[in-house]
């Protein structure tokens, strides 16, 4: 069914590789390329019966010449347009339709030529007003598909390659959709059993009315199979890769005692804590790998319960891992774990993308001959030649920044094809429902308990102009020794001006606010050497540095208790879920902390939504309202990996899809043979292709 594109007539080299540019490769991603939106061409209007403001189709004869202006560059056509329609006093009876620029359409027009047109009226009198309307010389009725297009490519192209893959033609479709759907000659990659038990559509039928419906209740009823069919390929392609995983023995862990590591740790963990060490345990004492995730809010103590467990791996004479997403990260818990674990001879190990090539092969060799027994790391971890002796434990952080994809090939780092148990935690608390639905069939632990003596931070929305208030009061809290944050929003790490920002705001802050001698401030981004990033992390752990100017870097799990301040510039362009992560970098002792927004927007919406945040310290609570408010799109945001981009289902409109195709994937999967069954054999066929491409492409 995947053929090349340029078997389609009409379709050469160039206009492939412009269609290749578009995300189009297969005859199949053609089929799935949907309109961004339809034109309502099912009826005609009357121009006695327009109203302003309504988007409308009008059929009617041009009344008069068509006249051309310039105006600078551009040329403007005007012309009348009447129909038949009886006159009706005080209703228009003439359009008065502009064109700009439109050369080739404008050409094909003359006094008396029948046309239709397409567009939103403007200004009433006796004259209705079209500006720029869409023009026709004919009319099928029906919805008619506007796609996200480009240059060198045209509608008209689309539709007929369209009509090509399903007809075999590009002959205008039958007035009867029964006929339509006689004819159509592809095959359906779903099984009919399924698509009665699941009242969805055939495939033809689905993108015969996608592209071509008559109204929108077609647009939807395809829209809902399609989307059921990219939700199940997305459970089949998990529970695949599960599969894989599970196929594989694990090394299998003994009853261990973990008071002495307990008692080492300057605080007693809370029941949540221990619940999830022990449900990770239990796990680890079987024979297949455990494949756990756990989700626990900003500040809940994770990293304490991947410590228990990465001893609880070492007293079984095995090796761990901890990979996580920034440098700044694997810096942080370095400097925090290893001497705690070091108390112990457990030899615990840096590897990031900075550690120079010397050292690298140093720490390579070690983990190798089983010298290192934890080693914490960023995407290096990942690398081919980053082989471990006996790695038992796989743990990765704030996962939501890593594909399934990165986490398999960490996963095939155990000894003699022993896959590791493998850990993932979470700061993204996103509802249960939703979790069993993204995170597949991995099983779930909640850390839903914060350690004792959290306090509410207590959060404010402030206009700029209180900046000088508000420093003032920065300076106090740092008086008191404590510390703060401000955050400014970039966008791209990679954007150096961006980063001078960081640099000029600080320098700004100390010139104008705060003097160096009463407060000490630096600043922090991404793309600093990571010794300089280090050296400023431990001077901000100790104290030396009493305010931290930094980028969204310090975003994911980034430690300091004794901060208790966090500012953060333009609060309006972050989103709620973002806010929260920020905020949860203070308020991680019993110390009673501050978070401001500052934000001057005037946008009603925007100020609503971020007095709602001042309100909660909920993050599943937050994450919800995000979810609505945002769209899973923007909720996960571009940079956090590990969703698939979902192109037609929506996690929020969609979640009864989610649930039905989840419940399909189980059944069909349920039978071991399924992949033999003669009816499963597309199914089989595409769910591999799917497969193999998300492990390349790391988009599941
Ligand atoms: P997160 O879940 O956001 O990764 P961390 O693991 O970084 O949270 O822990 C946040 C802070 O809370 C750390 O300073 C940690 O030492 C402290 N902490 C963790 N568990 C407890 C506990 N049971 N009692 C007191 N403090 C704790
Ligand atoms: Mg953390």
């Amino acid at each position: 069914m995947e053929k090349s594109l340029t078997k389609i007539k009409g379709i050469g080299v160039k206009r492939a590789e412009i269609l290749h540019a578009m995300g189009i490769n297969t005859t199949d991603d053609l089929l799935g390329f949907l309109p961004r939106d339809y034109l309502d061409l099912t009826k005609i209007t009357p121009i006695s019966e327009m109203e302003a403001g309504e988007t409308v189709l009008l059929s009617g004869t041009v009344s008069s010449d068509i006249k051309t202006r310039r105006i600078k560059n551009m040329t403007i056509y005007t012309f009348d347009v009447q129909d038949e329609s009886p006159e009706t006093f005080g209703k228009p009876d003439t359009v008065r339709v502009t064109l700009f620029n439109q050369k080739y359409t404008a050409e094909k027009l003359f006094k008396g030529k029948r046309i239709y047109l397409y567009g939103k009226a403007e200004v009433f009198g006796r004259f209705a007003d079209l500006k720029s309307p869409v023009v026709e010389t004919d009319w099928e009725p029906g919805l008619r598909a506007i796609y996200p297009l480009k240059a060198g490519i045209s509608r008209k192209l689309i539709s007929n390659s369209v009509k090509c893959l399903l007809f075999g033609s590009a002959a205008p479709l039958p007035q009867e959709r029964e006929k339509a759907l006689e004819k159509i000659e592809i095959e359906d990659v779903l099984p009919e059993n399924l698509r009665k038990k699941y009242s969805l559509c055939s495939a033809g039928q689905a993108y015969l009315d996608i592209h071509f419906p008559f109204d929108y209740s077609q647009v939807e009823s395809a829209r809902k199979r399609l989307a059921f069919e990219e939700l199940l390929f997305f459970q089949i392609c998990l529970k695949m890769m599960k599969k894989r995983i599970q196929q594989q023995a694990a090394p299998q862990m003994k009853t261990q005692s973990l008071s002495a590591f307990f008692s080492a740790l300057p605080f007693s963990l809370t029941e949540a804590q221990r619940r999830v060490i022990n449900e990770a345990m239990e796990d680890m004492k079987k024979n297949v790998p455990m494949s756990r995730v756990v989700q626990g809010d900003v500040g809940s103590g994770k990293t304490a319960v991947a410590a228990a467990l990465c001893y609880f791996a070492f007293q079984n004479g095995g090796q761990a891992c901890l990979m996580v997403p920034t440098e700044i990260l694997a810096i942080q818990h370095y400097n925090d774990l290893s001497p705690l674990l070091e108390t112990f001879h457990i030899a615990v190990a840096l590897l990031t993308g900075s550690t120079p090539a010397k050292e690298k092969k140093q720490i390579k060799q070690a983990l190798a001959e089983g010298n290192i027994h934890l080693l914490i790391g960023t995407h290096s971890l990942i690398e081919e030649d980053v082989l471990f002796q006996n790695l038992v434990l796989a743990v990765t952080d704030e996962q939501h920044r890593f594909g399934v994809n990165q986490r398999a090939r960490l996963s095939a780092k155990g000894k003699n094809g022993k896959a590791p148990h493998v850990l993932v935690m979470s700061a993204t608390p996103i509802p249960r429902s939703l979790a069993m639905i993204l995170y597949g069939d991995m099983d779930i632990s909640v850390i839903d308990q914060l350690p004792p003596g959290r306090q509410k931070v207590s959060t404010f929305l402030l206009h700029s102009e209180y900046n000088r208030k508000m420093y003032r009061y920065v300076a106090d809290q740092v008086n008191e020794g404590n510390q703060a944050y401000v955050v400014c929003p970039l966008v791209e790490e990679s954007d150096n001006e961006n980063l001078k920002a960081v640099e000029s705001f600080a320098e700004e802050l100390q010139k104008e606010y705060l003097p160096p001698e009463q407060v000490k401030v630096a600043y922090l981004h991404g793309k600093m050497p990571a010794k300089q990033k280090d050296q400023i992390l431990k001077d901000f752990s100790e104290n030396k540095i009493n305010l931290l100017v930094s980028t969204t870097v310090i975003e994911v799990g980034v430690n300091i208790p004794n901060a208790t301040v966090m500012i953060i510039q333009n609060a309006e362009r972050f989103g709620l879920s973002q806010l929260h992560q920020l905020r949860g970098r203070v308020g991680r002792s019993s110390k009673k902390s501050y978070c401001f927004l500052i934000s001057d927007t005037r946008n009603e919406a925007t100020l609503e939504r971020l007095q709602a945040f001042c309100q909660t310290n909920d993050g599943f609570l937050i994450s919800k309202k995000d979810l609505e408010l945002r769209g899973p799109g923007d909720f996960f945001g571009s940079r956090q990996h590990g969703l698939p981009p979902f192109r037609i289902a929506d996690l929020v409109q969609d979640m009864h899809l989610f649930l039905s195709a989840k419940e399909a994937a189980e059944e069909i999967m349920k039978n071991p043979e399924w992949h033999k069954q003669p009816e499963n054999q597309l199914l089989k066929q595409k769910a591999a292709r799917i497969f193999i491409q998300a492990e390349t492409q790391n988009t599941i």
